[in-house]
């Protein structure tokens, strides 16, 4: 697997809530639909990149799943932090976090994010 915003290779990751994915280059962190619940520790555990290559990447969001082909990934937006967003696949539901992202967004368990970010499509 790829990552979708810089195409370095992705390493597998095992955690307590599933395994997942991080890029070798970029240090973003790849989640699938499968991985849930304590956010925050799982951030302290793997998200190690570094915040102002995760805070440049933000900007890079018109993406494609790397799971899903031709699948282009949403920017999810938190209404109260508008600073703070990820891209999420509406096929697969997986989630792209930048380096940094999480620990930023770690006070917020799942399904907070999914009640209260909103999807924009930017065509
Ligand atoms: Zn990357
Ligand atoms: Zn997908």
């Amino acid at each position: 697997m790829k990552c979708p915003k810089c195409s370095a290779a992705m390493e597998s990751l095992r955690t307590s809530h599933g395994v997942i994915q991080r890029c070798t280059g970029c240090q973003g962190l790849w989640l699938d639909m499968l991985v849930n619940g304590d956010l925050k520790q799982m951030a302290g555990d793997v998200d190690s990149g570094d915040p102002v290559t995760g805070a440049k990447l933000n900007k890079v969001d018109r993406i494609y799943c790397p799971v899903c082909p031709n699948s282009k990934m949403l920017r999810m937006v938190d209404p109260l932090q508008p600073h703070i967003w990820f891209e999420s696949c509406a096929n697969c539901y997986g989630r792209f976090f930048d380096a940094g992202e999480l620990t930023d967004l770690s006070e917020r368990t799942l399904e907070e994010f999914f009640r209260k970010f909103k999807a924009t499509a930017r065509n």
